[in-house]
């Protein structure tokens, strides 16, 4: 099933993410982390795509193990900076030999050292979504940056290049993780305003550590409100107090959220089914409205 005519529905959609193993011996563990996670019956399971593209194999198979034999449906993420056009073609045709039809199309990190762009690769994300497009009937999603994507200094470019993007083939987007709704809320205003109508999922990453906190800001450049450092320093030192406060300030995201009328969640879960399905049951009463 198309992702997209999930979320077009009136009804609350939550969705959560695993990333692929690095190594096939890592392989059974992922798989039973996102066996667990589809217990939680979630709309669907986004699959992440290792930066330079050497989890591709084992994106697609946990994506179409999602799937096939879980019986959920399943994202497969596909990044384009690190591989050659042809490379990234070989993707899409087994993604959909595999019968995958939701791709999640970014362009992800440059990789350091090397010369960019260059001829034989995509420069944009909004190129992927084309290419995508011109290889078969899939449904497209794409990511967006409420704050800003770190390489531009303007947030109006980056909402310019974000219509770019959409216009090209993009049937909604999933957010960069973020920790104050209100800057949620004002990205929405002017990306609608700029005339971008596609859904868009909040990604909400509970945070259960301060290494966690410390990676999240390096990869993502997001800003962590007053309230949330406070907590981290409180509790940043207590494991279990601090696992227990972040999945408290994620779902109290989410409440928030689903009381202004958002629709469509994901939950960078993050292989770890235990703070995902507190979070769910944390909403049991809620989703239900
Ligand atoms: P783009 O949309 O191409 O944007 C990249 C930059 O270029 C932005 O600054 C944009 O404003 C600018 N730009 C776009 N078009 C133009 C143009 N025409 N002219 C000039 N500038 C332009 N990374 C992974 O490696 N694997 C993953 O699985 C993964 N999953 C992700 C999921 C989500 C929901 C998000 C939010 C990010 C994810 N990332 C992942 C990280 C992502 O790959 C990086 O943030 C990357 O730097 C940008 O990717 P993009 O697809 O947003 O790029």
């Amino acid at each position: 099933m198309k992702i997209i005519d999930r979320l077009l529905e009136d009804k609350i959609h939550i969705s959560f993410e695993v990333f692929p193993p690095k190594t096939d011996a890592g392989y059974e563990k992922v798989r039973s982390a996102t066996e667990q996670i589809a217990g939680l019956h979630p709309s669907y399971i986004s699959v992440t795509y290792g930066a330079g593209g050497g989890t591709s194999k084992n994106t697609a198979k946990i994506a179409s193990y999602i799937r096939d034999e879980l019986g959920v449906e399943s994202l497969a993420h596909l990044t384009c900076a690190s591989s050659t056009k042809a490379e990234v073609q070989t993707v899409i045709e087994n993604l959909k030999a595999l019968g995958i039809e939701n791709i999640l199309a970014l362009r992800g990190d440059i990789p350091e050292g090397m010369v960019f762009p260059s001829e034989d690769r995509y420069h944009y994300a909004y190129e992927l979504v084309e290419a995508i497009r011109r290889s078969g009937d899939f449904c497209i999603g794409a990511a967006c940056y409420p704050e800003g994507h770190v390489e531009n200094e303007h947030k109006e470019d980056d909402i310019k290049f974000l219509k770019q993007k959409v216009d090209s083939g993009v049937d909604f987007l999933t957010t960069q993780m973020f920790f104050d709704n209100d800057i949620h809320y004002n990205f929405l205003y002017r990306i609608r305003e700029a005339g971008i109508t596609v859904p868009v999922l909040p990604g909400i990453m509970p945070i259960t550590s301060a290494a966690q906190m410390k990676r999240s800001q390096e990869l993502s450049g997001t800003v962590f409100p007053r309230r949330f450092l406070a907590m981290l320093d409180r509790f940043g030192d207590h494991p279990k107090a601090m696992e227990q406060a972040g999945i408290a300030y994620a779902t109290d995201q989410i409440i928030d959220l689903l009381a202004n009328g958002v629709k469509n969640i994901h939950i960078y879960s993050m292989n770890k089914p235990h703070i995902a399905a507190k979070i769910m049951e944390n909403l049991s009463e809620v989703i239900q409205c």
